[in-house]
């Protein structure tokens, strides 16, 4: 659709739509990569400079690069399932610009050598697409001795997690929570009670009728309370990952009430699936994740919130199993589904055809509202380098994990089908046509 040579592009009839700036509106655009003038701006008719590369983009929508909170690329450690360069490249196919990945690689991203390797990584795969590390919270996310913060943050880290494990101790909790506002960076907690967390799903009908022991919304919630508590004695900042119970919502927006500074993320499975989806697919592994898909009242809150505001971003806790390892049955097989490139489209369909969310919010909390809460630049359409993502509102798609970037098939969403998806991204100078999830 685009030269991918030139230096500017005038794409020209598409409807866009910026957060940041409240924009929505069908306008031309000018993108410049390099030299003192590069970035977004509104073309307003002027003569059209030469050399420009013209694109029509009528019926398309224009977004900010999406950013991605939450992903989980197994490199080091676990190239099996998944390695930088392809989850930057899954990445890239589901419109993705920016990418926050978790510590809990092997050996666990806890000190500078393995951020700048990863990095390293990042730069080798010449993706397009901006790799932003986690440093670990302890070292080797074993919960007791703290990582190597500062220093982290100096290699390039921008959040602190232990993601896949809470920090239980609350000596060390504390000195994260302050070292993450001194920092000035965020801390992202995976809230979990480890003396309530018991099987591979959600406690309910469905871990009845598989046999199976369950784990309840209050291994989450409990914790997600303990936790909001403490940063609020603190006067520190704490954003909760991958939040899936009523309950943890209602600590959420009680707390932002009293004036707390938290937030928190939904991912689409929560958004989308809940656990009776076992009662009719079986004990699929692919839907076998933490937390555990729940009942259909927790995803109706989570959903309200999230269009509400109190829930500000999307993220989709990608985190790839190579096929072997899902393969190991309900009880045995490894926690996670991956999510970047089915993302926008299960979710377009769902919640704006389907449930009739405006657009631009759906777009407001896959840009700017995760960029907010890690408090990060991206998600702009208009500032900074261009990065940005064409979607086609009618294109037809259908969910096929054969056809992924990533390394690895583990997706809750294998066989969706509907309209709307991701055909193209503008990221690190060059254009990439995309058909994530797959045309049909
Ligand atoms: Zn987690």
């Amino acid at each position: 659709m685009i030269d991918p040579t030139p230096t500017t592009w005038l794409l020209r009839g598409g409807r866009v739509i910026d957060p940041a700036t409240a924009t929505d509106d069908v306008m031309d655009l000018e993108v410049t990569v390099g030299g003192p003038s590069a970035g977004v701006r509104r073309f307003r008719g002027s003569p059209i400079p030469p050399g420009t590369v013209v694109t029509e983009l009528a019926g398309k929508v224009v977004v900010p690069a999406f950013v991605e909170i939450h992903a989980h690329l197994r490199e080091p450690g676990g190239e099996v399932s998944e390695t930088i360069a392809s989850g930057l490249a899954a990445a890239r196919a589901g419109g993705y610009g920016t990418v926050l990945v978790m510590a809990n690689t092997t050996p666990a991203n806890d000190e500078p050598s393995v951020t700048r390797r990863m990095l390293a990584a990042a730069e080798a795969a010449a993706t397009g697409v901006r790799m932003l590390p986690v440093s670990a919270a302890t070292k080797g996310l074993a919960g007791r001795e703290p990582a190597a913060w500062r220093e982290q943050v100096e290699a390039g880290c921008v959040a602190i997690s232990d993601d896949g494990k809470p920090v239980h101790d609350r000596r060390i909790l504390r000195e994260v929570l302050a070292a993450a506002r001194d920092l000035g960076v965020a801390y992202l907690s995976h809230a979990e009670c480890p003396q309530l967390f018991h099987g591979p799903i959600h406690d309910g009908e469905a871990a009845r009728r598989l046999g199976v022991q369950g784990i309840p919304t209050t291994c989450e919630s409990d914790c997600v309370q303990a936790e909001i508590a403490l940063a609020e004695e603190m006067g520190a900042r704490i954003h909760i990952c991958h939040v899936s119970t009523t309950a943890s919502i209602a600590a959420l927006r009680a707390a932002r009430e009293r004036g707390v500074r938290c937030s928190a993320e939904a991912t689409p499975h929560h958004l989308l699936l809940t656990d009776d989806e076992f009662l009719r697919r079986g004990p699929d592994t692919s839907l076998k994740m933490n937390p555990p898909l729940r009942p259909a009242a927790d995803r109706d809150a989570l959903r309200e919130a999230t269009l509400a505001g109190i829930v500000e971003a999307v993220g989709t806790d990608h985190a790839p199993h190579a096929p072997h390892l899902k393969a190991r049955g309900l009880a045995d097989a490894p926690f996670g589904a991956i999510g970047m490139e089915s993302a926008f489209a299960v979710l377009h369909e769902s919640l704006v055809l389907r449930a009739g969310w405006p657009l631009p919010v759906l777009v407001e909390r896959m840009t700017l509202g995760p960029a907010r809460v890690a408090g990060i630049s991206g998600g702009r359409l208009f500032e900074g380098a261009a990065a940005l993502t064409v979607i086609d509102p009618n294109a037809r798609f259908e969910v096929r994990a054969e056809n992924f970037r990533s390394k690895s098939r583990n997706c809750p969403f294998e066989g969706w089908t509907g309209q709307g998806r991701v055909v193209g991204t503008l990221l690190g100078g060059s254009w990439t046509s995309s058909t994530a999830p797959g045309g049909v």
